[in-house]
């Protein structure tokens, strides 16, 4: 391609010839004091620093544009407008290509991502994925899990890795939510095509949980085609889900047909050990190493009571450190001191030594399951629901925690044991064939564990 400022002066030229007059010179000057900004295929762009040179050369647009078509024999838009006016709409075109070909966020990549028994399968896939995208072995990459496992740092992971190695890689990382509304909103604004073009331009396309794209027939099919076109030009595709792709309802069989087609790998929940390297990575990445001494002892009680998912660890951690900075004067954060900060929300019912701060989180998730206050579970009101849920907590508080009718009586707002005792026998009895009641059971106990 030859530079704009050639093309600009071949335009020029082109244009003088034929111009004798005094008038028509003048004309000859207007046009130097543009440049070509910008051309392609399609369209040029002629930019001033005055405004009213704007205003004078838009009335030759027409004869601009043919002599374009002289001078490259191509049929060529040609618009005018000022510095200012090009830089801005510059800006927004950048921004909306921003929002198209990034949105990657950058603190998520494979370097932070500790690996472990749970998740390296996921890892090595993400990894493989990364060096070689669009291999059909792993066309599409589905990595599926339950919350909070790791799922969208992978994906994010994926994309700051091929970012790195491949500049000019085109990347969308897009949650399924937002492509569902951006294909409604590119719909309403009449420019589904435009944004189809764009996304199939893409040379990484990552959708993050799609257990979310609706069962809408229009963004089931702008997915469905984008998908096609990409996979049939070796793009590559990676996908989350909170379930196997199998398994979500609200999507067109043909795309779980595709989804099934590459390479689907899953995470699984903690174990200790991977829990205890990421609590340990956290306290350093924060810097709380520099200004705590957290015991061992502390990193594994965290490990082993909030391990259902990497957010409940970095919960716990955050609510230790809040707990030492306002009730403890030393740097030092030991065991006693964690299970202080944590004595009213122990999640776990295998320790040994329950005290009645147990039954207080029995009482606590009860209450909430029923939509109660704690006061109206424990109180002598005998409204029939409020009884339920009563008898129903005092029940778990039997099974979980083992304590006696009489302890328990006297948690319930000091009620006899033999109240307890019939309390319990009532819901085991209920629980072998009402479903009502091992419906809400079996929810309150998921909460317990
Ligand atoms: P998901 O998308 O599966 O719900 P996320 O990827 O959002 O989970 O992870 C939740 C948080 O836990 C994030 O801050 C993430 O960086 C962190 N995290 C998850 N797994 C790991 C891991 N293996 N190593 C380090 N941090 C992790
Ligand atoms: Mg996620």
């Amino acid at each position: 391609m030859f530079g704009l400022d050639f093309i600009w002066k071949k335009v020029i030229e082109d244009l003088s010839i034929g111009i004798e007059n005094q008038q028509d010179d003048s004309f000859i000057l207007i046009l130097n004091q543009f440049r070509l900004a910008e051309i392609d295929e399609k369209s040029a762009a002629l930019v001033t620093n005055e405004s009213t040179y704007k205003i004078i050369l838009s009335n030759y647009v027409n004869e601009i544009e043919e002599s374009f078509k002289r001078v490259l024999d191509k049929d060529i838009r040609v618009s005018i407008s000022t510095e200012l006016e090009f830089a801005q709409r510059k800006d927004i075109e950048d921004t909306i290509e921003k929002e198209l070909y990034d949105n990657v966020s950058p603190e998520f990549t494979f370097d932070n991502f500790i690996v472990g028994k749970c998740n390296f399968e996921a890892q090595a896939a993400a990894l493989a994925v990364a060096s070689k995208p669009g291999r059909r072995e792993y066309n599409p990459l589905v990595i599926y899990g339950n919350s909070g496992l790791g799922k969208t740092h992978l994906l994010c992971a994926i994309g700051n890795y091929i970012k790195k190695h491949d500049r000019d890689s085109k990347i969308l990382y897009i949650s399924a939510i937002t492509f569902v509304n951006e294909v409604i909103k590119a719909i309403k604004e009449n420019r589904i095509d435009e944004y189809k073009s764009q996304l199939n331009s893409l040379d990484v396309l990552l959708v993050d949980d799609i257990q979310n794209l609706s069962n809408k027939p229009k963004t089931n099919e702008v997915f469905f085609d984008t998908y096609n076109e990409l996979f049939n030009n070796h793009k590559q595709i990676v996908l989350t889900s909170d379930r196997p792709p199998i398994e979500i309802k609200d999507i067109e069989d043909r795309l779980k047909t595709r989804f099934s087609q590459g390479l689907s790998v899953t995470i699984q929940s903690l174990e200790n050990d991977t829990a205890y390297r990421i609590i340990e990575q956290k306290i350093k990445i924060n810097n709380l190493d520099k200004s705590y001494d957290i015991q061992p002892e502390v990193i594994s009680y965290i490990a082993s009571n909030f391990s259902t998912d990497v957010r409940s660890l970095e919960g716990a951690l955050n609510r230790l450190i809040f707990y030492a900075i306002n009730m403890s004067s030393s740097d030092t954060i030991s065991l006693d001191l964690a299970l202080e900060a944590f004595k009213d929300q122990q999640n776990t019912f295998t320790t040994h030594g329950h005290s009645a701060s147990d039954m207080k989180v029995i009482i606590k998730i009860v209450s909430n399951y029923y939509g109660l206050t704690e006061k109206q579970l424990i109180s002598k009101n005998r409204t029939k629901n409020i009884a339920t849920a009563r008898h129903i907590a005092m029940y778990l508080c039997r099974k979980y925690l083992d304590e006696s009718y009489g302890k328990i009586g006297d948690m319930f707002g000091g009620r006899d044991h033999t109240t307890v005792l019939s309390a319990c026998e009532k819901i085991e009895n209920a629980l072998k064939t009402d479903t009502a009641y091992q419906k809400a059971v079996s929810d309150i106990e998921a909460q317990l564990k």
